[in-house]
């Protein structure tokens, strides 16, 4: 008997159809160019968009607060793990998000994860966007309320979805009837959401909406608010959820909203009430990144200018290419070339990731660029000359 065989056999099928994965451990900081293996690497594949991982200010407040206040946090939030860092974090992302109050989790995972089982009910309905992120997928199994999954940014199946839903629902009052969830920029094709028509049916049907901000907060709108920005919609979003791990190079998850909203997640948010919170640091790092967002726009604007010289690069070099975000797929197919493609640009000196199933669908294996503020029009031109030139070959 062998009690590990289910578990050998999962990895060598893993193996067989490359999907196993493994790690790559960097040496240092976060930035444009990454050291690995003692060779500098021209990094393409990090979600710190406003390279804000290694920024001297920041990284001199954040020492200042560990020598102040030490490093664990010793508790929940709702025991004795608020510091006032923590609540003057929360009050900057509900300012920079224009919304009565904000709450801090300790990942967008568990932001996720904790939300959608405290607001989505029994007896009500969740319409999830197909391709939504992982941690969202996961809420939604969390929650007692049934999932409905629309066709990938299609508002006329959500509205077909939700008026079915709303002939079936026996909704009395007050009750919860339903919340449409969806990425506000779709994590692995960097395409946005169709926010106005979202809303336009959340309205109609009296639903709730969330929006998942982790790609969009630093790279969408003139001041990198985001996707209201984006499409000039402030203040239309319900839940807007986001994380402090990728723009603004911390860790963290949050949500902004009503003080009624933000309440009731202090009360119910299962993940929020029972996780230890986050470092005085690891809040300090985030608090002082969002008054850096706030003062500095101009880094959206050049991470949206390198966007549109990155795809023009492609293009010159025969790629079939576009995006408005810094979410960049390559299109390849085949997991097992991606992968191929993947390595051989990681010997030539670029980090660009290969995504294969289960985070695409199988046999649409991508490279998935991902473009930082700090990367010159220079390395990007060189990047988009090696990937076409790797792709060719493989
Ligand atoms: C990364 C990501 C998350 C999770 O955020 P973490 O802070 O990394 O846990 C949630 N949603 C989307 C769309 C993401 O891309």
């Amino acid at each position: 008997m062998n009690k590990w065989g289910f578990m050998e056999k999962a990895l060598e099928d893993l193996k067989k159809s490359s999907l196993y994965r493994t790690v790559i451990p960097l040496e240092g900081p976060q930035s444009a160019y990454v050291t690995y293996e003692g060779r500098k690497l021209l990094m393409l594949a990090s979600n710190a968009y406003l390279d804000l991982c290694d920024d001297p200010r920041i990284k001199e407040y954040t020492i200042e607060v560990i020598k102040r206040y030490g490093t664990g946090s010793g508790g929940s939030r709702l025991t004795t793990g608020t510091t006032e860092l923590h609540v003057r974090l929360e009050k900057a992302l509900a300012r920079f998000k224009g919304r009565e109050a904000a709450l801090v989790f300790n990942t967008g995972f568990a932001a996720n994860t904790g939300i959608l089982p405290a607001v989505c009910q029994e007896g009500g309905v969740i319409f999830s966007d197909e391709m939504n992120h992982a941690s969202i997928i996961d809420g939604c199994h969390l929650a007692k309320a049934k999932t409905v999954v629309y066709r990938h940014n299609d508002m006329a199946d959500l509205e077909r979805k939700t008026l079915r839903e709303w002939r079936e629902s026996g909704r009395k009052g007050e009750d919860f009837f339903g919340l449409v969830v969806s990425d506000g920029v779709f994590s692995m094709d960097g395409d946005i959401v169709n926010l106005p028509e979202l809303i336009r049916v959340t309205e109609k049907y009296g639903l709730l909406s969330m929006i998942d901000e982790a790609h969009s907060v630093g790279v969408l709108g003139k001041h990198g608010r985001g996707v209201e920005e984006h499409f000039h919609m402030e203040g239309s979003v319900d839940i807007l959820m986001g994380t402090l791990s990728k723009a603004f190079g911390s860790e963290g998850g949050y949500v902004c909203g009503s003080d009624t909203l933000i309440s009731y997640l202090r009360n119910k948010a299962r993940s929020f009430i029972f996780s230890t919170s986050l470092s005085p640091a690891t809040i300090a790092a985030a608090l002082r990144a969002v008054e850096l967002l706030e003062a500095e726009p101009q880094r959206t604007a050049r991470l949206q200018e390198n966007v549109r010289w990155f795809c023009q690069c492609l293009k010159e070099q025969g790629m079939d290419v576009w995006s408005e975000t810094a979410v960049i797929p390559i299109r390849i197919g085949d997991e097992g070339k991606a992968a191929q493609v993947s390595r051989r640009l990681l010997e030539q000196g670029y980090y660009i990731s290969a995504i294969r199933y289960p985070t695409v669908k199988k046999g649409q294996a991508i490279l998935r660029a991902a473009l930082m503020s700090a990367h010159t029009k220079e390395d990007l031109r060189r990047a988009a000359k090696a990937i076409a030139e790797a792709v060719r070959m493989e």
